[in-house]
């Protein structure tokens, strides 16, 4: 091994779980951060209408359990659940702690949204962009860290392991090339996997690459078949999966068809605030049987001085391609939007690999069970990263080397792109909002001849999406084969022909 370093702690991600974990970590240790763009590149940046958590007068820890584990159709894990809703509030007073600015009503009180599945208003927000001014926040925090070393443009290629241990990372450097780096532990928080598929809400960096290195190791992965997809995406070919937050449905959104009708009356009594799966299946059989590309949100009867001041960024964005939403019925369509599943972890962000630790999207703690409600997800990276950065403390010395015998070579980038877009084709007809058993074994063949196809071709100089494209593929493979042996119906797993056959 010829350039290396050692630090106490290494993070993959510099989303909210990488670095809230960075900055608690660092109480106990140096910290090095590699992520593959700008460090602000992340989903969390997306993220648009809040975080949950029990904080209004009349709520309580309790009810956002109930309120969880109802939309986890019976598959949470109740003690990971009890440890996300009773953090909860403290977590909020951390990130304002370190300078996150959210809404303040008149009352001084922190002013909470409401969203599908949620029985109260508990969603604590920045306007519709949370996540911008959280990602903003804890950045800014690591820059005041001395302890936390940033290397931005860093793509992590391999874990390192030694004596079965996980000691360390291997990345391409933009600017400096292959580098080693060990540590007492090392973090994944890569994220999430969305570019698997055609239409996704996610940013180009959600590539599935914790899922590739965690597999590399024969770390435990499970759940992926729980596939999250976002009710109201723009419709619009010029601003593809543009996402518009279920808090425009909480402020009073309705969905329409073309011919005006309000259908969510005909598929479920919470109409649009039903949990997001049964929004998004409604929507995809309202579409498919009156043969439409799209349905409508209507906000026309909302206040157009709410829309502006509660929804900036979207109002803004219609605006630019000339949708008013005081006047205009917004064209939307579902589009996948989060991984429920991910590498198995206890409730300090362990896996079954020492020294190797998962949070935020890329893991699966059991807290979305088969359907994640919605806002929990930034709040579960926040509550379990900052448990694993307490947690890291007790691991052992660094090692002082590792080793790993896996290598994925790349290939040329046009083959990549080429193997991406069949890949998301397939995945996008077979492995969507409803299933079936043909489309999952034309989904399994098909991802099975993308590895192979990959495979045979010749090496090509170092590039990321290559590498990214192999991550995705062996993502989507989890995701098939969890799908395949789903034998009921449940939450975000929907399967025509199991209809007849619940469990
Ligand atoms: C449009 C949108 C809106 C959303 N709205 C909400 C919401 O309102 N409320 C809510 O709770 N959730 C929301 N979510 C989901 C939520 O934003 C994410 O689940 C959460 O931010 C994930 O955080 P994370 O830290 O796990 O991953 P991310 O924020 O995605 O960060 C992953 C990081 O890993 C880096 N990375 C990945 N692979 C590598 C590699 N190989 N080498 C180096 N670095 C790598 C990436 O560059 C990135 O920095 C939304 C998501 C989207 C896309």
């Amino acid at each position: 091994m010829s350039e290396y370093q050692t630090c106490d702690f290494l993070v993959v991600g510099s989303g909210l779980a990488g670095l809230a974990f960075a900055l608690t970590a660092a109480e106990y240790g140096s910290v090095i951060v590699l992520t593959k763009g700008e460090v602000q590149e992340s989903n969390t940046s997306y993220a648009q209408g809040g975080i949950a958590a029990a904080v209004g007068e009349a709520d309580s820890w309790k009810l956002h359990e109930e309120d969880t584990l109802v939309a986890g159709a019976g598959l949470c894990d109740p003690k990971a659940v009890r440890a996300l809703v009773q953090n909860a509030p403290s977590a909020i007073q951390w990130l304002i702690s370190i300078g996150a600015k959210f809404d303040f009503g008149e009352d001084g009180m922190l002013a909470l949204g409401r969203e599908g599945g949620h029985g109260m208003h508990r969603i604590v927000h920045h306007a519709d962009k949370t996540g911008w001014e959280i990602e903003r926040a804890v950045v800014a925090a690591v820059k005041r860290e001395p302890r936390i070393t940033v290397f931005d443009h860093s793509f992590a290629t391999r874990l390192l392991t030694h004596e079965g241990r996980c000691v360390g990372v291997e990345a391409k450097i933009d600017t400096l090339g292959s580098r080693y780096f060990l540590g007492r532990a090392v973090m994944l928080a890569t994220g999430g996997c969305g570019r698997m598929y055609q239409h996704t809400t996610n940013p180009a960096v959600a590539t599935a690459d914790g899922i590739g290195l965690a597999a590399q190791v024969g770390a435990k992965i499970a759940n992926m078949e729980f596939m999250q997809f976002h009710p109201t995406t723009l419709y619009h070919p010029q601003m593809r999966s543009f996402l518009i937050t279920e808090a425009v449905r909480g402020a009073g959104g309705t969905l329409r068809n073309h011919l005006g009708r309000r259908f969510m009356y005909d598929y479920d009594e919470r109409l649009e605030l039903a949990p997001r799966d049964i929004v998004a299946r409604a929507i995809d059989a309202e579409m498919k049987r009156l043969g439409t590309w799209c349905v409508y949100l209507d906000t026309t009867h909302l206040k157009p001085e709410l829309l502006k001041h509660e929804f900036p960024t979207i109002y803004e964005k219609l605006l630019s391609i000339d949708i008013e939403m005081e006047k205009d019925w917004i064209p939307i369509v579902p589009a996948q939007h989060y991984s429920c599943g991910g590498i198995v972890t206890d409730l300090q962000g362990r896996t079954n690999i020492p020294g190797l630790y998962a949070a935020g999207e890329v893991a699966s703690t059991g807290v979305h069970g088969a359907n994640r409600l919605a806002s929990n997800s930034l709040l579960e990276a926040l509550v379990f990263a900052k448990a694993a950065g307490e947690a890291v403390g007790s691991e052992p010395e660094a090692a002082r080397e590792g080793s790993s015998d896996t290598k994925v070579k790349p290939i040329h980038e046009a083959e990549s792109v080429r193997l991406r877009r069949t890949l998301g084709r397939l995945m996008t007809a077979n492995v969507g909002i409803v299933r079936t058993n043909a489309g999952l074994a034309e989904a399994k063949a098909g991802v099975q001849q993308l590895l192979k196809e990959y495979e045979s071709l010749p090496e090509a100089a170092f590039s990321r999406h290559p590498l990214e494209t192999h991550n995705l593929l062996l993502g989507a493979q989890y995701v098939v084969e969890g799908a395949i042996a789903r034998k009921a119906n449940v939450g975000l797993h929907y399967n025509k022909d199991l209809e007849a056959k619940p469990n």
